[in-house]
């Protein structure tokens, strides 16, 4: 149990900050994809801060209604001018390539060439992101100025990737707890160069694992860093016992941004980490919304499919596909900052701080309030004003009548749920409640 431990939080944010943008720099280069030698590498560079168990799946494996695809990997890729430059060129830019493109050599004409060639007229310095894992397909990713550089006349298009029986690979970090029961936190690692959809997930979710780690947990906690819609949609198909343990569950993405929080709810809408974020983003100091859950979006479409209607929402800075940036060159390590990766590990870590210490209490004193001071609780012991700290002392005997969890008492008084643990940890302490959680 956490119990009387301090509360959870990153020690220093603008270090924290610091080191989360240079884990998230390290892993920005590497091209990756939903399966391959690139998110592997990924998974490994992970593996280095957090104990990370790797799963491979072969290709052709049925997971539910879907298959596993085939391996994509990828040497090099450009288009040749006929003077023999590069004008398109993969080792410049990973987005270059339509991400899982099929082999390709030949010579094209620019009329031949221009239906495999995207790019954004709107923004005409950015390189779009593109994919196209469940269609064979090959194309180019350029700057829509690039795109109106190039003359008529052939161009040589080669694109030296692989397509082949391989495996999906996806990491699973495990922290065991007091309990059985789990909390799940997810997270997308199948974005090549781009770094608030997904690096800053990635990031955010290997350092809570760390600071878990370092904790004694009531609730087991299974991290999963996987590729997206495939991954989620493998993950549950292989582990039905343990979806079922599931209590609480996050997915992360796009946390790195300076924008104000979004909380997405569960498909249930009232679950216990609906109504932990809603409190942590009540008390944050941030801008911050809630939205309501809806089929579309991130990987809790698989979690909250209606098969498992798993308690899991999605937090959020910046909504994805609500940013110029997102899925573009843009969304590069300028776009992340330091201190948005350091409070969305913040508040990530207050939300869990919640689960952990979210009990019900019994007050032994029930007939009349106890008299607080001559127990020497009338006066203040933290950090918080002296209004704040009695008022959450009588909050909470008040109502642990054995119904009310101390989640229900701090929205009920609208007292942050840290004042009302800290009392409660106290009144505990004096003999005044007993838990019966
Ligand atoms: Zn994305």
């Amino acid at each position: 149990m956490t119990g009387p431990e301090q509360k959870l939080e990153p020690k220093d944010l603008a270090a924290t900050g610091r080191n989360l943008l240079a884990f998230a720099a390290e892993m920005y280069p590497i091209c990756r994809s939903i399966t391959g030698k690139g998110i592997r590498q990924t998974l490994e560079t992970i593996q280095r801060q957090i104990p990370l168990e790797l799963h491979h799946v072969n290709s052709g494996t049925q997971v539910f209604d879907w298959e596993v695809p085939q391996e994509w990997n990828i040497k090099d890729a450009y288009i040749k001018d006929a003077a023999g430059n590069r004008v398109v060129d993969f080792q410049k830019h990973n987005l270059h390539v339509l991400n899982y493109s099929s082999p390709v050599h030949q010579t094209l004409s620019l009329t031949e060439l221009r239906p495999h060639l995207h790019t954004i007229p709107e923004h005409a310095d950015w390189i779009p992101y593109r994919t196209s894992y469940y269609k064979r397909d090959w194309g180019f990713c350029l700057t829509h100025n690039q795109l109106l550089s190039l003359q008529e006349g052939n161009y040589e298009v080669r694109i030296d990737s692989t397509l082949e029986d391989g495996q999906l690979t996806y990491g699973e970090c495990f922290l065991p707890g007091t309990l059985k029961d789990e909390v799940l936190i997810s997270v997308h690692a199948c974005h090549p160069s781009l770094a608030n959809d997904n690096l800053s997930g990635l990031t955010v979710a290997t350092a809570l694992a760390a600071m878990l780690r370092e904790r004694t947990l009531r609730y087991s906690y299974r991290f999963l860093f996987i590729p997206g819609t495939i991954g989620a949609i493998t993950w549950l198909a292989r582990n039905r016992d343990a979806a079922k343990r599931v209590c609480h569950g996050l997915v992360l993405t796009c946390v790195g941004d300076a924008g104000g929080f979004h909380y997405k709810k569960s498909r249930r809408g009232d679950a216990e980490i609906d109504r932990a974020m809603a409190q942590v983003l009540k008390h944050c100091g941030e801008p911050s919304e809630i939205l309501e859950f809806s089929p579309y979006g991130y990987d809790e479409r698989q979690y909250c499919s209606p098969g498992f209607n798993l308690p899991v929402g999605c937090l959020m800075r910046s909504v994805w596909g609500s940013f110029p940036e997102y899925h573009t060159s843009a969304d590069n390590l300028d776009f992340i900052r330091p201190e948005p990766l350091a409070r969305s590990l913040g508040l990530c870590a207050a939300a869990v701080d919640i689960l952990e210490k979210n009990r019900r209490y019994l007050n032994q004193n029930p007939c009349c309030e106890p008299q607080l001071g001559k127990r020497n609780l009338y006066r203040a012991t933290g950090g918080g004003s002296i209004h704040e700290e009695i008022n959450a002392r009588l909050w909470v005997l008040n109502f642990s009548d054995g119904e009310h969890s101390l989640l229900d008492i701090a929205e009920r008084s609208g007292l942050p749920f840290t004042a009302i643990s800290s009392a409660a940890e106290l009144l505990a302490t004096n003999g005044l409640l007993v838990d019966i959680s």
